[in-house]
């Protein structure tokens, strides 16, 4: 695929993903077009060589995979959460003149990009039908409905200098003049939009803030990609376009998981059974299963963070990624990424072989080293694993920068592994 073709898909399914629900929905569409047959985790599997499939967990994780004689598997990890605004329960706040949603910062925000941005609501909502069976649905409001004001300098004269933001009190999205706002009456309107007109009783809501401003190219030559969920939708789809471009006979594997900006401990996240169960039931008898899990490699990849022209003091001199330089190795000495001298030579060798170019990630000495799914599922599994990186700025803001190389020359080496 060429590169340009590549990157509109990119800007779609960004635009399109604005929770990880979404992006999961998104991710089966596109797995289903490509000739992968959908698996429930509740009924018996049998699985055909040569074939195609996917299964998916709490409707925000997705496994796919080719069903290979071969067992060295190509497995690409990912995460399909993003930080953002969340809905409390009891979300709604009548006062002074306007309501406003009560809302939780889910994962490591960057809070001060969120002032003055046109915000949609998007997520998950469960409710009794005129059968009395529980159902669940999608919703995405898709126009902007609400936004968190700054508070004026005139206000507050230390805001360029030591502003600090209170999660619980400062960040309210506000909605609407009108006292008489009813939150049941606004989610039956949007599941109305999905044609469902028989709600007897909304009981439960998993909703999610999101900016309305679209993904787009910035920079004199169309250097960059600006867009909020870059980390790490920028992975899934990079995952995601491999998995869909191999044949059915070539092992390869993609893992998108929920909750990793929030540690990965769920039934849906890396630290979940989610991929350990389903690759039992693909090799049931287990030196089978070790054999495919001693010989595969899993390539984790979340977002790396280049090194920002204007605080160039926060990295490394000689382990400073730039972007649109290519795919970045991370390497942590305390395990905080899981690459090791063995997967960091084979992704140098594949990305040679490929003409595909890559840098080196450790973050500075004095400073704490983030992490990622690779060490949870390395932990998890056994599996051999690389964690790498597409170069972005902005990591957790609502608008986050990438370079517009980088990411179809990580799909070219990925590709390049399964070879
Ligand atoms: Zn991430």
């Amino acid at each position: 695929m060429k590169k340009q073709d590549f990157n509109e898909g990119l800007l779609g399914f960004l635009d399109a993903s604005p929770t990880p629900f979404h992006a999961t929905k998104n991710m089966t569409m596109m797995l289903e077009n490509a000739g992968f047959e959908r698996l429930y985790e509740e009924q018996k599997w049998e699985l055909i060589h040569g074939k195609k499939y996917f299964v998916t967990r709490n409707d925000s994780s997705v496994i796919a995979f080719t069903y290979s004689k071969n067992k060295n598997y190509t497995m690409v990890g990912c995460h399909t959460d993003s930080p953002n605004l969340k809905l409390k329960p009891n979300a709604v706040i009548k006062e002074y003149g306007v309501v406003k949603f009560g809302v939780e910062s889910y994962g490591g925000l960057l809070l001060n990009p969120w002032f003055d941005r046109d915000l949609s609501l998007a997520g998950r909502v469960s409710y009794l039908d005129s059968q009395n069976k529980l159902q669940t649905t999608l919703i995405d409001v898709k126009k902007p409905i609400a936004i968190v004001p700054s508070l004026a300098i005139h206000l507050d004269d230390k805001a360029n200098k030591d502003r600090t933001i209170n999660k619980q009190t400062d960040i309210s999205p506000i909605l609407t003049t009108n006292e008489d706002f009813d939150f049941k009456e606004f989610i039956s309107w949007q599941l109305e939009k999905n044609d469902i007109r028989d709600a007897k009783e909304i009981y439960a809501s998993e909703l999610s803030f999101y900016d309305t401003q679209k993904a787009s190219f910035v920079g004199l030559r169309d250097d960059f990609i600006a867009s909020a969920r870059l980390d790490n939708l920028l992975s899934c789809y990079v995952g995601l376009l491999s998995i869909c471009s191999v044949e059915a006979d070539t092992p390869m594997l993609l893992v998108a998981s929920d909750h990793e900006e929030v540690g990965s401990e769920s039934t849906s996240g890396a630290g979940g059974s989610f991929l350990e169960n389903v690759l039992r039931r693909v090799y049931k008898d287990y030196d089978d299963y070790m054999a495919m899990i001693r010989t595969s490699i899993l390539i984790s990849a979340d977002n790396a963070h280049a090194i920002h022209p204007n605080f160039s003091s926060k990295h490394d001199k000689e382990h400073s990624p730039y972007i649109n330089k290519g795919t970045v190795i991370k390497v942590n000495a305390n395990q905080r990424y899981a690459s090791n001298s063995i997967t960091i030579s084979k992704f140098m060798d594949v990305a040679s072989k490929v003409n595909e170019p890559y840098q080196q990630f450790v973050t500075r000495s004095d400073m704490g080293c983030g992490s990622t799914i690779g060490p949870i599922t390395a932990t998890r599994l056994g599996i051999e694993t690389l964690d790498v990186g597409l170069p972005t700025y902005a990591m957790h803001s609502i608008r986050e920068l990438c370079g517009s190389d980088d990411a179809h020359s990580l799909y070219k080496i990925i590709l390049g592994f399964c070879e």
